[in-house]
């Protein structure tokens, strides 16, 4: 594709396109269909929104997508710039001051709690493909959502990003509603937040009530409430409360409990107490019974043989594959073209590197010392402490099966070890893996994380 020949309203249109793709209906009316872009310069994007609410929405919510949906189709990265645009007479963008009526009740005064987030109208059960990496964890979510609070409690789901929590556990939040529980849904950020403007307004009671009036919790990424010692203590009363009144809890974390740092014991106990179950990355024929199931919502027809190429180049995480599939929709809408294999492979020849990235050595050693919370010194130098010697030890197992560097060489780039001692640490690792869940879980988001940075957007 040619970029200098992009119509920059051709790709707002396609821009759109693809959001209506990834939102939900109500959303997507709400904030992006009335957008336009104004002006294009630079690689600046300034985008013409109907009021301030929208713009402040676009600003503080949405410009994350809206940023990478656009560069997924131009094929570099652009600034967006939201203004208030005075469609017809210059007096409206005055008029649309005035914020809906509707909307003002989750603005979320600093006093007042915020409303739970709506789940997401496709996060269902029926809409969650089943296969070998999610099963247990489907099963044990369909078996609470039945019947809360008496089956497993709590529910604690782990995994690596974008392989379904989230779905899953707002399914749970959909049946629970369809079965007339009172159920809420909050991020362990919005908790934390709600939690701290409540003290600060004084209304602590009101919080409680809240959180400990309801039949079914649902608290997504709990990860973050890890070394937050207020939010963990008013955490461990809401949880006990629930409890002991057979109300049901379900968690999602991108990690097992044990490996929480910062987490106080007796959560980590309490969060072992019910089913804790894993979802790992989808094999081909899941990755393509996804695709498939996408492919309904869109309003061209895609060929099986495009889903069988997606599925297998993509093989990284189900946010990947889904952001691989909206480009490619994205891409047809904007050169007018059917979906082939042709056109494809010619969008698929550009993001080939995504899926086989060339993993930078220094990179592996850094991610991983991020990873345990050490210095990358620590893991070239000569520490013996039991931790950093694990930690050298999977830099040494990923070093030597994501690059091509030689034993020697990965001894050098690890402050000049033998390399003996190389093999002896990548045996270590591999034979760990099999059986360690918890290395195991280490190892593959050391790698989720080395694929993103790896993965150029396409262009
Ligand atoms: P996580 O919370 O684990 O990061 P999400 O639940 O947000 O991941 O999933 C990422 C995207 O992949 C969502 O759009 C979700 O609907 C989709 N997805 C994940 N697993 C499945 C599945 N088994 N079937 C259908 N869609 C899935
Ligand atoms: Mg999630």
């Amino acid at each position: 594709m040619d970029k200098q020949k992009i119509n920059p309203e051709e790709v707002w249109r396609s821009t759109k396109g693809a959001l209506q793709l990834q939102m939900t209906r109500a959303n997507y009316d709400e904030w992006i269909k009335d957008t336009q872009l104004l002006s294009a310069e630079d690689n600046a994007f300034i985008i013409g929104v109907p009021n301030f609410y929208v713009r402040d929405w676009l600003q503080d919510r949405l410009h994350p997508l809206l940023k990478r949906t656009v560069e997924g189709i131009i094929g570099h990265s652009v600034a967006l710039n939201y203004t208030v645009y005075k469609k017809n007479s210059p007096e409206i963008a005055m008029e649309n001051r005035e914020i809906p009526p509707l909307l003002v009740t989750d603005r979320g005064r600093e006093s007042k709690l915020p409303q739970s987030i709506d789940l997401n109208p496709r996060y269902t059960f029926s809409r969650f493909i089943v296969g070998s990496g999610n099963r247990m964890a489907h099963a044990a979510a369909l078996a609470v959502s039945e019947r809360p609070g008496y089956t497993y409690n709590p529910l604690f789901l782990h995994g690596g990003v974008g392989l379904g929590k989230t779905h899953l556990l707002q399914a749970v939040g959909h049946e629970a509603t369809k079965r007339g529980y009172k159920v809420l849904y909050v991020s362990s950020e919005t908790f934390t937040n709600d939690l701290v403007n409540a003290i600060r307004a004084q209304s602590t009671e009101r919080f409680r009530e809240r959180y400990r009036s309801v039949d079914v919790l649902l608290i997504d990424d709990i990860q973050f409430i890890a070394g937050k010692e207020t939010t963990q203590e008013e955490f461990f009363h809401t949880f006990n409360t629930l409890y002991s009144a057979n109300k049901q809890i379900c968690i999602t974390s991108d990690r097992h409990p044990r490996e929480m740092d910062r987490l106080q014991e007796r959560l980590v106990s309490r969060f072992q107490g019910g089913i804790l179950t894993d979802i790992r990355p989808p094999d081909y024929e899941t990755r393509l019974a996804i695709l498939r199931d996408r492919s309904r919502d869109v309003p061209t027809n895609i060929p099986d043989e495009v889903l069988e190429l997606m599925a297998e180049k993509v093989a990284t995480n189900i946010r990947e594959l889904e952001g691989a599939f909206n480009r490619l929709i994205a891409h047809a809408l904007l050169v007018h073209e059917p979906i082939t294999i042709q056109l494809a492979a010619g969008i698929w020849q550009d993001i080939t590197p995504s899926s086989t990235p060339i993993v930078d050595p220094a990179q592996i050693i850094s991610t991983v010392a991020n990873h345990f919370n050490l210095l990358e010194s620590d893991l070239t130098g000569p520490s013996r402490s039991r931790q950093i010697v694990r930690a050298r030890h999977i830099a040494m197992f990923l070093l030597r099966e994501e690059t091509s560097l030689s034993l020697p060489q990965i001894g050098r780039m690890l402050g000049g070890r033998d390399h003996t001692t190389v093999i002896h640490g990548y045996d270590k690792i591999k034979k760990a893996l099999i059986v360690d869940s918890i290395l195991q879980h280490q190892v593959m988001r050391v790698q989720q994380t080395l694929q993103q940075n790896a993965t150029p957007i396409y262009g």
